[in-house]
């Protein structure tokens, strides 16, 4: 990759484990200095330390992303151990298997939080400290294949994810003016710990009958042929917070090995 992360200061929501781990993981390996925010105060203060015994630059902070008094102290926190906020990675999410006629308002309500008012608040409190700064930034959101594509199963969470697309369109065109740009991507199936609670989802309400059939009915259209890992990701979110990507706004990058073609 011809450009750098390396001391850029970067926040990754969501990155006591899974993708955001990951995601955070390989910004260090590149020379980012990363603070690693979770709800799961342990599991990012882990995280961060696996990222320290690696040679890398790491803090974690506990966050709760929907609560915007949490997420300016995070913010706060990082500026006041590294001096400035350059990218925020908004990456937090939950979801939920339940069929359409089955999904209640507070289920709709909890995952909205999350995934969509979080990422709000998120980029309005990163925002007003990269203006603060005078220098531009940069915010990347967790999109999803299901902020693409409406799945019977997944009404909820697609709601919330083609959130996070309109959110990320709305910024770029709020913010190119101070030098900040907004994009997105768009996993398809990564194998983490949120399938496991999607696959006892699915055998509650009856969708599927055994454990894993989930994820193996939903990826068997997957055009490269597997599910993917964090480590099929990182080239793009690495790609999206370095100076390579600094002409592209407002756009969503697939990563999806070939699920969602747009
Ligand atoms: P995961 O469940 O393994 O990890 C999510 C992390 O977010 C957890 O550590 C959790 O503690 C944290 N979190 C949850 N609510 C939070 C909150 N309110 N504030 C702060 N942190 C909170 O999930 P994952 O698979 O790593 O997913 C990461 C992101 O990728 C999510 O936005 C998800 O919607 C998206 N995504 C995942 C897949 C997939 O197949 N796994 C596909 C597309 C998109």
């Amino acid at each position: 990759m011809s450009g750098s992360v390396k001391d850029k200061i970067i926040i990754v929501t969501g990155a006591g484990r899974g993708l955001g781990a990951g995601m955070a993981g390989d910004l260090a390996r590149n020379g980012a200095k990363v603070a690693v925010a979770d709800l799961n105060a342990d599991n990012a203060g882990s995280v961060a330390e696996q990222i320290r015994q690696a040679g890398g630059d790491a803090i974690s902070v506990g966050v709760d992303v929907s609560d915007r008094a949490q997420v300016k102290e995070m913010i706060a926190k990082v500026v006041e151990k590294y001096g400035r906020l350059d990218v925020l990675f908004n990456n937090a999410g939950i979801s939920q298997t339940c069929p359409f006629m089955d999904v209640t308002e507070e289920d709709f309500i909890r995952i909205y939080k999350v995934n969509s008012l979080g990422v709000l608040i998120g980029t309005q409190e990163a925002v007003r400290q990269m203006r603060a700064q005078g220098h531009g930034g940069k915010i990347v959101n967790t999109a999803s294949i299901a902020g693409k594509q409406g799945w019977p199963d997944y009404a909820h969470y697609c709601a919330s994810k083609f959130a996070v697309v309109a959110l990320t369109q709305a910024a770029a065109r709020s913010f190119a003016k101070d030098g900040i740009t907004v994009n997105c991507f768009s996993p398809g199936v990564v194998a983490t710990e949120l399938w496991k609670q999607l696959d006892d989802d699915a055998l509650q309400h009856g969708i599927t009958s055994k454990p894993e059939q989930l994820i193996t009915e939903f990826s068997s259209n997957i055009l490269l042929g597997r599910v993917s890992v964090p480590k099929d990701i990182v080239g793009v979110t690495t790609f999206l917070a370095s100076d390579a990507s600094d002409y592209i706004t407002g756009q969503t990058i697939m990563v999806d090995g070939g699920m969602v073609l747009i």
